[in-house]
């Protein structure tokens, strides 16, 4: 653990996470909670909840749960000691260093890193502006259409020729410069890393430079340069930078992402403010590599719905099946745009805007894109043609985890090629098996008796953003039904045992709780010194049913003792019967000494349970009904311990 949990706490208590939140979304005050739209899914009511008190946020559509340093997490796509960090600094709090002291240093380190490539920003940003070498770099970008708005938003820069210019001007360390990618050290010197390049900042999700990428000018604006190197040139990865956790824009496309449930991933800088000015404010592009399953756990803190625009021969056929288990194992949607053959975003975003807006509001399912890509390839007017046209469509449908959706396509192929489906089903299956036999680490078959189990249990995962369907989660609405989380008795006296504390203490045992999940949470707060450490060391589903109550509030009529005695008295009943059924198993087997034994017990619980269930909705400190139900609980414990 790189930063003292005591610290974490610390920071913890001392950050608003109705300010931080409230940074991401408008926050109303409803009794001593706040709620709003939730910003990891696209909603018009609001179901999203923060309790100041306890420091928990809940989504009672999406399920999206956690405390700050989790809510940072989620919306900044970072680590957790950065995380913390971030709120340590808003907090005004500093985080010691871990025992040798590793961690701090590269914190340090990082820290410089930032300011590095921040001060380097806004050094090509001004020289861009008003450089005297500028003027071709200006040009340039004038005729791509980007006016001052465009360049000022995407802090755009200009490098000029080569030399030492920035290495002057940023009076850092050299090991910091060349690390951040900024300089590069030869023959003793140090020089700048960039030189007659457009710059295109990258940011984090959280709006810090970690990168910057380089484009040369066009050849014949670029006079007397022979070696210009390659067109795109961005900085080496760095502790602040790894392309497969980078998007590109996404720090500006955050809110509109979260507001439209949808996000446009393209490939290059400029597909991105290509789309920014067609007026689709959404757009992200990788940094010079594939998609990575990180990018869409990150995107899918934010959308529903992943719109791939560019030329899907990049995605590969090989690419398919994990691109379906990332669309299944994150809860999003996929769908690829058609663009016009030859034209990238950034193109169509000057030539004809209104195309590139179509092409994403026309964005297809991954495979039905496939599908028609294969039978747009090839002649269908001739036999041949029909039945390759149909094997390569069936290539692309193997390729799909779900049966049913396999089956449809394969049924549209059938039509669209005039074979008969019954012919084509045997040469699916040959598919499937191959894909089989060159077997996934974790084949989709498996990952549905997961998810189909967690379902079941009805928990699901802490993890901010992910949905399962809408509305899951709510707990039970009335009393004595077991919702999604048990039974109504135990949800409240687990709120109290969460919200006021003191009031339940001494009273509620985990014996008192008969459904396991409750019980388990019930245990964690048990054995934690306080809520946060008690989500910590729970199990996901505990830690979702804690962070939960954590994050609503306790209704205002919650009386401790009320709920300590149905509590008792549905810890009794279920024990009881199952006496009961001990017993006639005893008489059954005509063991009259054991279902004697049994019946006899139980005859005192039987009159406590009398009381119980006379006592009145709210009892008072010294009803007859408390002692009984103290009496049951020893009852219940006894019986617990000798099995
Ligand atoms: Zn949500």
């Amino acid at each position: 653990m790189p930063i003292p949990d005591e610290d974490v706490a610390k920071v913890r208590s001392a950050t608003d996470l109705v300010a931080v939140v409230g940074e991401h979304t408008a926050l109303k005050r409803v009794g001593r909670r706040f709620v709003g739209l939730c910003p990891f899914h696209a909603e018009r009511t609001a179901s999203f909840s923060v309790n100041p008190e306890t420091g928990l946020y809940y989504c009672f559509g999406c399920r999206a749960a956690g405390d700050a340093i989790s809510f940072v997490r989620a919306v900044e796509g970072c680590d957790f000691v950065e995380a913390v960090e971030r709120l340590a600094a808003r907090a005004g709090i500093v985080v010691r260093d871990d025992q040798d002291g590793r961690a701090g240093v590269e914190r340090g380190r990082r820290k410089l890193l930032y300011e590095a490539l921040s001060r380097a920003v806004e050094h090509y940003h001004e020289r861009l502006l008003s450089g005297p070498d500028a003027g071709r770099a200006r040009q340039y970008l004038r005729a791509r259409g980007y006016d001052a708005a465009i360049v000022r938003q995407f802090r755009l820069g200009w490098a000029g020729p080569a030399g030492e210019d920035l290495v002057r001007s940023i009076d850092l360390p050299p090991g910091v410069l060349v690390e951040a990618g900024l300089a590069w050290s030869g023959h003793g010197r140090l020089r700048d890393a960039f030189a007659e390049r457009v710059i295109f900042p990258i940011f984090d999700a959280g709006g810090r430079a970690i990168a910057l990428g380089g484009r040369v000018l066009p050849s014949e604006l670029a006079r007397g340069h022979q070696d210009q190197g390659p067109k795109y040139r961005n900085s080496p990865e760095s502790s602040v930078y790894q392309k497969r956790r980078t998007l590109y824009g996404l720090n500006w496309a955050k809110a509109e992402v979260a507001r439209t449930g949808e996000v446009v991933v393209c490939e290059g800088y400029t597909d991105v403010i290509g789309f920014f000015q067609a007026g689709v404010p959404r757009a992200v592009a990788t940094c010079g590599t594939a998609l990575t399953e990180e990018h869409f756990r990150l995107l899918s803190n934010f959308a529903r719905r992943v719109v791939l625009a560019f030329d899907a021969d990049a995605a590969g056929q090989s690419a398919a099946a994990r691109l379906y288990e990332w669309e299944r194992s994150h809860d999003v949607e996929l769908a690829v745009a058609a663009l016009p053959a030859g034209r990238d975003p950034a193109d169509l975003a000057r030539l004809d805007p209104e195309a590139l807006v179509g092409a994403v509001a026309a964005a297809r399912p991954f495979l039905a894109f496939e599908v028609d890509r294969a039978l747009q390839a090839l002649d269908l007017r001739s036999p041949e043609g029909r039945s390759r046209a149909a094997e390569t469509a069936l290539d692309a449908i193997a390729e799909h985890p779900s049966e049913l959706v396999r089956d449809q396509y394969l049924v549209e192929v059938a039509d669209r090629t005039q074979h008969d489906p019954e012919r084509l089903r045997p040469l699916l299956e040959q598919r499937r098996l191959r894909i089989a036999e060159r077997g996934r680490p974790d084949g989709p078959e498996r990952g549905d008796r997961r998810k189909a189990a967690a379902e079941a249990r009805g928990g699901g995962p802490v993890a901010a953003g992910r949905r399962p369907s809408e509305g899951a989660g709510r707990p039970a609405p009335s009393r004595g039904r077991p919702g999604p989380s048990g039974p109504r008795a135990g949800l409240e006296a687990l709120a109290l045992a969460i919200h006021r504390p003191s009031e339940v203490a001494g009273l509620l045992e985990a014996v008192l709780f008969t459904d396991p999940l409750q019980r388990e949470a019930f245990s964690a707060l048990e054995n934690a010194s306080e809520l946060h450490e008690a989500v910590a060391n729970a199990q996901p589903e505990a830690a979702e049913l804690l962070t939960r109550l954590g994050a609503a509030d306790l209704e205002d009529d919650a009386d401790p003792l009320g709920t300590y005695l149905a509590l008792c008295r549905i810890a009794a009943e279920r024990a009881l019967a199952a006496l009961k059924r001990e017993a006639r198993l005893a008489a059954r087997q005509q063991d009259p000494a054991v279902e004697a034994s049994l019946l006899e017990a139980p005859s005192s619980v039987q009159l406590d349970l009398e009381l119980l269930r006379e006592a009145p909705d709210r009892p008072a400190p010294g009803d007859a009904a408390i002692e009984a139900a103290r009496r049951l609980v020893a009852w219940l414990a006894r019986r617990e311990r000798d099995g």
